[in-house]
């Protein structure tokens, strides 16, 4: 992101150490929120990605994509669809399992919100190990829609996330505004 987009981010971003568990730093996105003109800028910056690459649908991760990815759909003029963790979707749904450190988790998609044609632009507040993002570019393939790329606020750079979602992107734009 542009230097003064990206201090202006950076600033409204909050570290709790040790939640929700010990050894976690906590990227606490709820100041950005509340600052209109840096949910604002933010919106606009993921917006002009999603116009930039063509998407039809924007994809917001539970739950936190999901209040980053609804304003964007709105100022892009496309559509929102929530990728949830099992069990919340009502309708029918795919669903993908991945592994987390310990243990493994699985998150579903209502199939019948994409179309064939569409491109799909998901976007979610932080990348870490990249497992929740490459599970959702795989509901996406699976649906028969395009995959038109991965745009996340912060990027955990001391993971390897970026390079568990690559092969899933296959060869679509990725763009992480801020890495730490
Ligand atoms: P991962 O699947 O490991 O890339 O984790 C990404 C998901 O977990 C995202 O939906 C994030 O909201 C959340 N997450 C993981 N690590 C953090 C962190 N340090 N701070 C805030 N959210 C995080």
């Amino acid at each position: 992101a542009p230097a003064a987009l990206a201090e202006l981010l950076l600033s409204r971003i909050r570290e709790v150490p040790d939640h929700p568990q010990p050894g976690v730093r906590f990227k606490d996105i709820t100041p950005l929120l509340a600052d209109p003109a840096a949910f604002t800028a933010l919106t606009d910056a993921l917006a002009a990605f999603c116009s930039e690459h063509g998407a039809t649908k924007v994809v917001g991760l539970e739950a936190r994509g999901f209040i980053l990815a609804a304003p964007v759909a709105v100022r892009a003029g496309v559509g929102f669809v929530p990728v949830r963790k099992a069990g919340k979707l009502p309708g029918a749904t795919l669903s993908q399992s991945y592994e987390l450190e310990y243990g493994s988790a699985e998150m579903e998609i209502h199939a019948e919100d994409l179309a064939a044609g569409d491109r799909v632009l998901v976007i979610d507040d932080v990348l870490a190990t990249g497992g929740t993002a490459e599970a959702a570019l795989r509901l996406i393939r699976r649906s028969g829609a395009r995959v038109a790329g991965l745009a996340v606020l912060m990027e955990l750079g001391f993971l390897p996330g970026r390079e568990r979602v690559l092969p899933a992107l296959d060869g679509a734009p990725y763009q992480a505004l801020l890495t730490v």
